[in-house]
C-alpha cells in the first residue's frame, strides 16, 4: 500500500515519511487507534515505503520485489502476528496466512477484529495470539534477512497475547535485534503491559475527517454523492462504520433498532419477564452481532441525550430512528446518562473479553430498565 492510498491522515503520513527519509525508525512503534481509523493501513505503507529499494517521489515504488511481496503480503522478511482461534490445532498465524492476506485485500486493510473471526469461521470465538507465536517470531528473526537487511514484524491486535507471549515479546524489545522493526497495531494499547509500551514509540491515528470518508465512499465503494454525505456523517471518522452505514437500512440494522426499541420500551414499562426474553434473544446472537448491537446502541444513547440537550443540529438521525429518539429522548438526561452510557460500555468489555453473553445480556438489560425507569 502506498502512502497515498491511506484514507485520510496526511499530516500524520508526511510526518512518518519524512522520519523513514531522515533514518528515523524507532526499533518498536505502537500504532494506536480503531481499526475503523485505518491503522492497518498505516502499517503497511509504513512498511513498504521502508522496504522499498526504489522510493520515489515520497512513495514506495510498487515495482521493486520488495514492493510487489509486501502488497501480495509475501515478502520473506515481513511477518504478520495476529490473534487465532483453536490455537492447538493451528498453533501459528502462518496457518491464517490464505485467509490474512484475502481479508486485507478484498477490504483496502479496513476491517475488525469480528470481521477477521467472520472471514476465519470463528464467528463466537475469541482469538488469542499463543506462545508458540512467539517462540516463532524469535526463529523467524534468527535468519539473516532474505533481501536487504531489514526484517519487520507486525503484530495486530498485540493486546489478544496471552501472557507469556507478552512477556516473550518484553524480552526482545528490551534487546532490539539489529535492523528488525516491530509495528505494534492496538486498539487497546492499554491493554498492553506497560512494561511493552514504554519501549515503543507512539503512533496515534485518530478519526478520519468526513469528508475524507466520502470521498472514498464515492471513488472506491461506488456510493452516491448523497449517500457518501449521509454515511460519513454517521460513520464517525471509521471506515467500518462508513461501510455499515452505506450497506445500510439492511439486516443488522434494522434488526438493531428493533432491539433498542424493545429494550426500552420494556425499560420504561417495567416488564421485566419480558426483559430476560429479549436478553435470551440477544445471548444467541454470535458474539460480533452483540458488539454491533451494544455499539449501535450506545449511538442511540448519546443522540438521545443531544436531542434531550437541545442540540438538535447536531444529530445524525433521520426516519424512524429520529422519530423514536424525539419520543425517547425525556428518558435520556443528566440523571442517568452517564451511567447508561457506563453500561453499555462495560457489556461491550465484557462481550469483547469472552463474557458469558447470558449473563452479560440479563444484567445489561436490568441495569438499563432501572436507570430508564429512573425520573431526573
Ligand atoms: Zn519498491
Amino acid at each position: 500500500m502506498k502512502f497515498g492510498e491511506i484514507v485520510g491522515h496526511r499530516d500524520l503520513v508526511e510526518r512518518l515519511r519524512q522520519n523513514i527519509d531522515a533514518g528515523r525508525v524507532s526499533h518498536a512503534q505502537l500504532i494506536e487507534g480503531e481499526c475503523g481509523w485505518g491503522t492497518l493501513q498505516v502499517a503497511l505503507a509504513y512498511v513498504q515505503y521502508l522496504h522499498c529499494s526504489h522510493r520515489e517521489g515520497g512513495e514506495p515504488c510498487g515495482k521493486c520485489p520488495s514492493c510487489v511481496q509486501i502488497e501480495a503480503l509475501a515478502h520473506p522478511d515481513v511477518h504478520f502476528v495476529f490473534p487465532i482461534v483453536n490455537p492447538s490445532k493451528t498453533p501459528t498465524s502462518d496457518s491464517f496466512i490464505a485467509e490474512w492476506r484475502e481479508i486485507v485485500a478484498e477490504n483496502d486493510a479496513i476491517f475488525d477484529e469480528y470481521d477477521w473471526y467472520d472471514a476465519i469461521n470463528a464467528q463466537n470465538a475469541q482469538g488469542i495470539i499463543p506462545q508458540k507465536e512467539a517462540d516463532e517470531i524469535i526463529r523467524k528473526l534468527s535468519f539473516k534477512a532474505f533481501e536487504g537487511e531489514r526484517k519487520s514484524v507486525i503484530i495486530w491486535l498485540p493486546e489478544r497475547m496471552k501472557r507469556e507471549a507478552a512477556n516473550s515479546l518484553l524480552k526482545i524489545l528490551e534487546e532490539p535485534w539489529d535492523g528488525t522493526l516491530f509495528l505494534l497495531v492496538s486498539e487497546h494499547p492499554e491493554s498492553l503491559l506497560t512494561t511493552i509500551t514504554s519501549r515503543t514509540q507512539s503512533i496515534s491515528v485518530g478519526r478520519i475527517e468526513p469528508e475524507e470518508l466520502a470521498e472514498y465512499a464515492v471513488r472506491k465503494l461506488g456510493a452516491s454523492p448523497e449517500a457518501a454525505a449521509a454515511a460519513a456523517r454517521v460513520a464517525d471518522g471509521s471506515l467500518i462504520t462508513l461501510k455499515r452505514a452505506l450497506q445500510g437500512e439492511g439486516v443488522t440494522a434494522s434488526d438493531n433498532f428493533e432491539l433498542f426499541t424493545r429494550l426500552m420500551r420494556l425499560s420504561y414499562s417495567n416488564r421485566h419477564l419480558e426483559l430476560f426474553e429479549w436478553a435470551e434473544q440477544l445471548a444467541t446472537a454470535g458474539r460480533e452481532s452483540q458488539k454491533h448491537f451494544l455499539e449501535y446502541a450506545l449511538g442511540m444513547i448519546r443522540e438521545s441525550y443531544m436531542l434531550t440537550a437541545g442540540v438538535e443540529s447536531v444529530s445524525h438521525l433521520w426516519g424512524a430512528e429520529r422519530d423514536f429518539c424525539l419520543k425517547f429522548a425525556p428518558y435520556v438526561a443528566n440523571h442517568n446518562v452517564e451511567q447508561l452510557v457506563a453500561e453499555m460500555e462495560r457489556a461491550l468489555r465484557d462481550i469483547g473479553q469472552n463474557g458469558n453473553p447470558r449473563m452479560v445480556f440479563t444484567h445489561f438489560a436490568l441495569a438499563v430498565s432501572k436507570l430508564i425507569a429512573l425520573r431526573g
